[in-house]
């Protein structure tokens, strides 16, 4: 039995990890177009925020140590160009021997992820202009800032790398400014937790422009200029951050069915429409809980489950992967930030009957040291009392707190169970009413406003 990947990231070698496990006298071989494998995409701000950190602290296991610990065949520089389901065999370039071959497979599992959005401008090639995708993108942007010394920043994208990043170049000391094309920062959030954000930023001088368009990108004698249907802005590192497509040439080509939102479509055991072939990862689908149809969500935590039932499966298990809840969190300076369900963008495009309520309430006990303010939002359909999303921004414990909500969508829980869950409660750690069970209490009665 040979088992072959294409990919080595989160879902690659989480898929290759567990095929190895399961069948640990199969042959598990990983083809990966870069230079490294199993990392953290996902550290990389942290990672250059500190300049004592070596970027290759983020890779967890090395294509060595794959080999010799795992019996993991691990070939990083090797790029497959083709599959050829029929024949059970890729086409793959060794960028290190400068020569193509063919290789065969019983069973396939494609995690070839996604690639940032490099938008079609004049200049966006530049030297000093960076997209933040892959572990070599991490590092030469730690190296431009580290050898050059750059003073002013601007970041293209609001979304929330684009965030974190404004955070992180702005403690290396850079000047730094935000444009975003939509009419807010953060345009998967609502307007009250975008705005919270934006004072956040402001508080940390960080310029921001929204609504605005970038046009090109130019070289000057003072360093790099970024037009704008606005105006100008002067830089000398630029970070492109306008989001990301999935990477599915290869299993297009090969005839996969890809979903409405163009990524690769899956099964729960994460196949895809070609026979012994898996997908897994930001390449793939996911079956959304709260919307009970495929959505594209790509991010790391689910990369790691899809790619171990990918590889379980194939290897002969029969595993499945029980969809996710769009839950994502991020931290922006003091801010942490964090959303899960759906939010009024997918409401609407999917005909919803849904209300949203705000809600602010302490993070912890009655004049508790560290104690700050949630803002919360909850989303709720209007019949049924079912939770369909929350959003929250606040100083303290957030993400944590969105976690109860997305349990809570995971089991289709109303608002009305949200709001009498047995929630800890120390001064410490939550006032003796949780934000939760706050945000839920509020949904719960609007909704009762409205019978
Ligand atoms: C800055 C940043 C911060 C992030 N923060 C978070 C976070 O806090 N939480 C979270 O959940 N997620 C986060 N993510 C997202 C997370 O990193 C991704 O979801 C995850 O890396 C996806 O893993 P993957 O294996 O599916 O794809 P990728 O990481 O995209 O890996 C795919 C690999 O396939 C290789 N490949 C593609 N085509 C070929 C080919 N033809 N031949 C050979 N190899 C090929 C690519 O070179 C690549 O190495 C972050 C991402 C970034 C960039």
């Amino acid at each position: 039995m040979r088992n072959v990947v294409i990919g080595g990231v989160a879902a690659g070698m989480s898929a290759a990890s567990q095929a190895k496990r399961r069948m640990p006298n199969a042959e598990v071989i990983v083809l990966e177009r870069g230079d490294h494998v199993s990392y953290g995409a996902c550290g990389m701000p942290y990672n250059i925020e500190d300049p004592q950190r070596d970027i290759l602290d983020l890779v967890v296991i090395t294509p060595a140590e794959f080999r010799h610990t795992r019996g993991i065949d691990v070939r990083t520089r090797h790029e497959v160009l083709s599959i050829r389901a029929a024949q059970r065999e890729i086409e793959v370039r060794d960028h290190v021997a400068g020569h193509n071959y063919l290789q065969g497979y019983d069973r396939l599992v494609i995690a070839t992820g996604a690639e940032a959005v490099r938008p079609p401008i004049p200049g966006i090639d530049l030297p000093g202009v960076f997209l933040l995708r892959d572990l070599a993108d991490g590092d030469a942007i730690k190296r431009f800032i580290d050898e050059t010394g750059p003073q002013r920043a601007v970041i293209i994208g609001a979304g929330y790398i684009g965030m974190e990043m404004a955070d992180v170049l702005n403690r290396r000391g850079l000047a730094v400014s935000v444009l975003e094309r939509a009419q807010q920062v953060l345009p998967g959030f609502e307007p009250v937790i975008a705005g919270i954000v934006l004072d956040e930023l402001h508080r940390h001088d960080v310029k921001v422009e929204t609504g605005v368009a970038v046009l090109g990108v130019e070289r000057t004698g003072q360093g790099l200029l970024v037009r704008t249907d606005r105006g100008e802005t002067a830089a000398d590192l630029i970070l492109v951050s306008a989001g990301i497509r999935p990477n599915v040439a290869l299993a297009r080509s090969a005839g996969a069915r890809l979903g409405e939102h163009g990524a690769i479509a899956v099964d729960t055991r994460q196949g895809t429409s070609l026979a012994d072939i898996y997908a897994a990862g930001d390449c793939a689908e996911a079956f959304h809980r709260v919307l009970s149809k495929p959505a594209y969500v790509p991010l790391g935590t689910t990369a790691n489950k899809q790619g171990r039932v990918a590889g379980a499966n194939a290897a002969g298990g029969d595993e499945h992967f029980a969809g996710i809840v769009g839950t994502a969190g991020f931290r922006v300076f003091d801010l942490e930030v964090a959303r899960t369900g759906v939010g009024a963008a997918e409401i609407s495009s999917h005909g919803l009957d849904a209300i949203s309520v705000v809600s602010r309430h302490a993070s912890r006990g009655h004049h508790f040291p560290g104690s700050g303010r949630i803002t919360t939002v909850v989303f709720a359909e209007r019949d049924s009392g079912r939770l369909l999303g929350a959003q929250m921004v606040g100083a303290d414990t957030v993400a944590k707190r969105v976690d109860i909500f997305a349990t809570a969508l995971h089991a289709r829980m109303s608002v009305a169970d949200v709001e009498s869950l047995d929630l800890s409660y120390a001064p410490p750690f939550a006032p003796v009413y949780d934000p939760v069970l706050i945000a839920a209490r509020v949904a719960r009665k609007a909704l009762s406003g409205h019978h």
